[in-house]
C-alpha cells in the first residue's frame, strides 16, 4: 500500500461534506484509549478564500466520525448459516466481491452487473470507478447519486451554453452584482458559511430575492420572496420572462450578438400570461411585477437555482426557463453576471465530470462520441470498440435491480434512504444475486449487503474534489486510517487484479490524478494543466486548465476581470487575442517569443467573450409550464416537498452518528400550517402519517406559518418509519433523468400508535 508522505502537525485540508468545501485545518491530537488512539480537531483556517474560516456544524464536528464507535474497521462477509454479516479477512471478503460478480457475468453477461458511485467520491475514486466499471467489468450498468442531485441544471447548462459548470462565476463575484434570483435553495441551512456573499450583497446595495414556497431562514433576508406552490418554478419563469418583454425590458443588442433562438422562447413566454401565472403559481402579479422591476432595475443580475426548480420531472426545462430570463435580459457571458447552479454534494460536480455517470466519460466527454472514445482509450490502453455504451440512469439502475441486473458494487451511496419511492428500492436492492458495498459505517444500504468493505474517510486519505464554483482542490491526509480500513483505490486496485487486471489501478492518488489529467485533456472539464503542487501553492485551480501553452486558443471559456464593462465586445483585457474573441493567458509571450510560456492560470469566469456551442452564441430553448407529474385530488389533497435541516447531511449515514448533530436535529417532522393543522385537528408535536400512492411515513407535526397551506414540508436524512422519500415520486425528467423528489400528492392522518 502506497501512503502520502507524512502530515504536518496542522493540514489544511477541506470539509468532508457539501459542495462549498470550505476549508479547516486539521491536527491530529493525542486521543484516549477508548476511541482507538488519535483524534483530529478542527482549526480554524481563514486563508481559504470560500468560507474565510467559517464552519457550519457538519463540517465542526466532521471528526467524530473518524473515531465513531460505529465506524467499520473489518470487512464483513454475510455467513448462510446465520444469515448475519460477520467479520472477514480482507482477503475472503475481496475474493467473494470477485467470485459474485465475476459468476453473475458468466451466467448473464456483462451488463447483468451494475456499478453505483457518489457525488462524495474524490474526482480520482469517480474516475477509478467508472474505469473499473467499464474496463475491467465491461458493464455499461454504472451511474451515481449525483443524478439526484443537480442534473437537470447540468443538462440544462449544457443545452444552452454547451458547458456544465455549476457557477461559470467564483462565489466572490455575487456580491458585487445588483440582483439575485435564489431559485429553490436554502443557503443558511444547506450551506451556511456562503449566506454571507447575500448578506454582503444587500450591504452593497444589491437586491435579494427568493423563491421558495416556504418562508425559510435564507427568505427570510430577501428584500422580496416568492412562494410558488411547489412544482410550478417553470411557469413562475415564464411569466417573468413575459412581463420582461412586455415591458421592454429585454437587451436587444445581447440576444442579437450572443444569443440564437430568441424568437421561439418569446413566443412561448408570450403565452404565459402574468394573471395565467398567478393562477398556477399562487404567487401574486404585484410580486411578479415587483421581481421583474428589481432584477432588471439592477445593473447586472444573477439566477441561482438548487434543488428546489430541479428536482422536478421537468427540471431541465424549468432551469431553461430560468436560463431564458438571464438571456433576454442580457445576464449571461458578461462580468459579475449570469445564471449558476449551487451544486450540493461535496464533489458533486468533479463526480459528475470523470466518468462514473452513465453517458460520460473522463473530461466530461459524452460516451457516445468516437473521438472521445478513442482518446479515453488510448489513454487506458485498451481497444476503443471494447468501451460499452451508454446505461440506465441511477433509478432506472435502482429499479432494474434484481432483473436483469442481478449483482452491484456500490461505493459511497446510501440509496435505501437517498432513493425515491425508498421502499421499492429497498426491496430491489434485497432481491439481488450479490451486493457489495464499500463504507465507512453499516449504512442502511450496507446492512443489506453479502460483503461489506471497510474504507477510509476524507480525513485519512488524500484527493482532489471540485467545489460548486468549478475550483479543484486537494483534500490532504492529515491522520493514519485505522487499523484494518483500505481505501476506495486500493478496493478498485485488488478487485481488478483478482479479475485479472494487474495493472491499470493504482493505489496512490496523485498517480490516479495524473492519469485523470492526461484522459481529460482537450475535453470540456480539461485538468491537464492541474497538478496537485498547482492545488496546493494556489489553493486550488480553476477548471478548464488545458495544459496546452499560453498563448494558444482555449476550448471553452474564457476570463476577465470582474468589473469590466459589461457591454459586448467592449474593452478586452490586455492580451487577449482579439480575431478569436478568446482570452490569451496571463504572461503569455508575444508571438515569435520562444521562452517558455506561462502555465494556463484556470479560469474562474467563463462564457465571457463566447459561449461553449460551435458558434458561441448561447440557446434560448422554448419551454411551456406543464403540470408535476402528480397533482392532488380528493385522495390526497396536500403537496409533499422535501428538503434538509442545518445539522444533518443527505442520507445521513454519517452525521447521523455525530451526537453533537443528532442533539441539534434528533429526527424528521412533518412541517404544515396552522390553517392546515386546524382543518386536520392536528396539534404540535402530535405523531402524522403521510401517505402518498407509495407508501407512508410517521413523523411528529411541526406547525409555523412559514409553509404554504397547501404543502408540507419534511427533511430526508432520516431511515426507518419516518423515512421521507418513502413517499416521493421516482417521475423522471425525461433529459436528466431526475427523480421528482421536491413534489408529490399525500394525504395526512393521525398516526395510530
Ligand atoms: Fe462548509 Fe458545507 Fe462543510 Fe458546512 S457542510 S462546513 S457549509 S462544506
Amino acid at each position: 500500500r502506497t501512503s502520502p508522505a507524512p502530515a504536518p502537525a496542522s493540514t489544511p485540508t477541506h470539509c468532508p461534506y457539501c459542495a462549498l468545501q470550505c476549508g479547516m485545518n486539521l491536527r491530529a491530537a493525542a486521543g484516549s484509549e477508548a476511541a482507538g488512539g488519535d483524534v483530529v480537531e478542527v482549526v480554524e483556517r481563514t486563508d481559504f478564500p470560500v468560507n474565510r474560516g467559517a464552519l457550519c456544524g457538519k463540517g465542526r464536528t466532521a471528526p467524530a466520525v473518524l473515531s465513531s464507535r460505529v465506524r467499520l474497521t473489518r470487512p464483513l462477509v454475510r455467513r448462510p448459516a446465520t444469515g448475519r454479516l460477520e467479520p472477514a479477512t480482507w482477503e475472503e471478503a475481496l475474493a467473494k466481491i470477485a467470485e459474485g460478480l465475476g459468476r453473475t457475468q458468466q451466467a448473464y453477461g456483462p451488463d447483468a452487473v451494475g456499478v453505483f458511485g457518489g457525488g462524495g467520491l474524490t474526482n480520482e475514486k469517480a474516475y477509478a470507478l467508472g474505469k473499473f466499471a467499464r474496463v475491467v467489468l465491461s458493464t455499461s450498468q454504472i451511474d451515481y447519486n449525483g443524478r439526484f442531485c443537480m442534473s437537470s441544471a447540468a443538462a440544462a447548462h449544457q443545452r444552452a451554453f454547451g458547458l456544465d459548470r455549476g457557477l461559470p462565476f467564483p462565489l466572490e463575484d455575487i456580491p458585487r452584482t445588483g440582483c439575485v434570483i435564489l431559485v429553490g435553495s436554502n443557503l443558511a441551512e444547506t450551506m451556511p458559511p456562503a449566506l454571507r456573499y447575500l448578506t454582503e450583497l444587500k450591504e452593497n446595495g444589491g437586491t435579494l430575492i427568493v423563491v421558495d414556497p416556504r418562508r425559510t431562514r435564507t427568505a427570510e433576508q430577501a428584500d422580496l420572496h416568492l412562494a410558488p406552490r411547489p412544482g410550478t418554478d417553470l411557469a413562475l419563469a415564464l411569466g417573468l420572462l413575459h412581463l420582461v418583454v412586455s415591458q421592454g425590458r429585454t437587451d436587444e443588442a445581447f440576444i442579437q450578438e450572443r444569443t440564437a433562438g430568441w424568437d421561439e422562447a418569446r413566443a412561448a413566454a408570450m403565452a404565459h400570461w402574468p394573471e395565467h401565472v398567478e393562477r398556477v403559481t399562487g404567487v401574486p402579479v404585484p410580486q411578479l411585477r415587483d421581481a421583474v422591476r428589481m432584477f432588471c432595475d439592477a445593473e447586472t443580475g444573477m439566477v441561482l437555482t438548487a434543488r428546489g426548480p430541479e428536482q422536478q420531472s421537468k427540471g431541465t426545462d424549468t432551469v431553461g426557463a430560468w436560463i431564458n430570463l438571464c438571456l433576454a435580459t442580457g445576464n449571461a457571458g458578461r462580468p459579475l453576471s449570469g445564471y449558476g447552479c449551487l451544486t450540493g454534494q461535496g464533489n458533486g460536480q468533479g463526480g459528475r465530470e470523470h466518468g462514473q455517470k452513465a453517458d460520460q466519460l473522463p473530461g466530461y466527454r459524452k460516451l457516445t462520441d468516437p473521438a472521445a472514445r478513442e482518446h479515453v482509450a488510448g489513454v487506458w490502453g485498451v481497444d476503443p470498440d471494447s468501451l460499452p455504451g451508454p446505461g440506465r440512469s441511477a433509478y432506472e439502475l435502482l429499479d432494474a435491480l434484481g432483473g436483469d441486473i442481478k449483482s452491484l458494487l456500490l461505493m459511497g451511496s446510501n440509496p435505501v434512504v437517498s432513493a425515491p419511492r425508498a421502499a421499492h428500492i429497498e426491496e430491489r436492492l434485497r432481491s439481488l444475486d450479490f451486493l457489495a458495498v464499500a463504507d465507512v459505517v453499516l449504512s442502511e444500504t450496507a446492512a443489506l449487503a453479502d460483503v461489506v468493505l471497510p474504507v477510509t474517510q476524507w480525513a485519512e486519505e488524500t484527493g482532489t474534489t471540485t467545489n460548486l464554483e468549478g475550483r479543484v482542490l486537494l483534500r490532504r491526509r492529515a491522520v493514519d486510517p485505522p487499523p484494518g480500513v483500505r481505501t476506495d483505490l486500493e478496493v478498485l486496485h485488488s478487485l481488478a487484479a483478482l479479475l485479472g487486471h494487474e495493472k491499470g489501478f493504482p493505489v496512490d492518488p496523485e498517480e490516479v490524478f495524473d492519469e485523470l489529467r492526461r484522459a481529460s485533456a482537450g475535453g470540456p472539464a480539461d485538468y491537464s494543466g492541474i497538478s496537485y503542487r498547482r492545488i496546493a501553492e494556489e489553493d486550488g485551480v480553476f477548471w478548464p486548465c488545458p495544459e496546452t501553452p499560453a498563448g494558444d486558443e482555449r476550448t471553452s471559456g474564457q476570463d476577465r476581470t470582474a468589473g469590466a464593462d459589461r457591454s459586448a465586445g467592449a474593452d478586452r483585457s490586455a492580451g487577449e487575442d482579439r480575431t478569436t474573441g478568446q482570452g490569451r493567458t496571463a504572461g503569455a509571450p508575444p508571438a515569435g517569443d520562444d521562452r517558455p510560456a506561462a502555465p494556463h492560470p484556470g479560469t474562474p469566469r467563463l462564457f465571457l467573450d463566447r459561449f461553449a456551442t460551435a458558434d458561441g452564441r448561447a440557446r434560448f430553448v422554448p419551454v411551456a409550464h406543464r403540470p408535476a407529474a402528480e397533482e392532488t385530488d380528493a385522495e390526497y389533497p396536500v403537496l409533499l416537498t422535501t428538503g434538509r435541516v442545518v445539522a444533518q447531511y443527505q442520507s445521513g449515514a454519517q452525521t447521523r452518528r455525530v451526537d453533537e448533530l443528532n442533539a441539534a436535529a434528533p429526527g424528521p417532522f412533518v412541517e404544515l400550517h396552522p390553517r392546515l393543522a386546524q382543518r386536520l385537528g392536528v396539534a404540535e408535536g402530535e405523531r402524522l402519517t403521510v401517505v402518498s400512492r407509495r407508501g407512508r411515513a410517521v413523523a411528529p407535526a411541526r406547525i409555523t406559518d412559514s409553509i404554504r397551506s397547501d404543502t408540507v414540508f419534511m427533511p430526508f436524512h432520516w431511515p426507518g418509519e419516518g423515512r421521507a422519500n418513502t413517499l416521493t415520486n421516482p417521475a423522471l425528467d425525461p433529459t436528466s433523468r431526475m427523480p421528482e423528489f421536491k413534489v408529490c400528492a399525500v394525504r395526512i392522518e393521525r398516526a395510530q400508535d
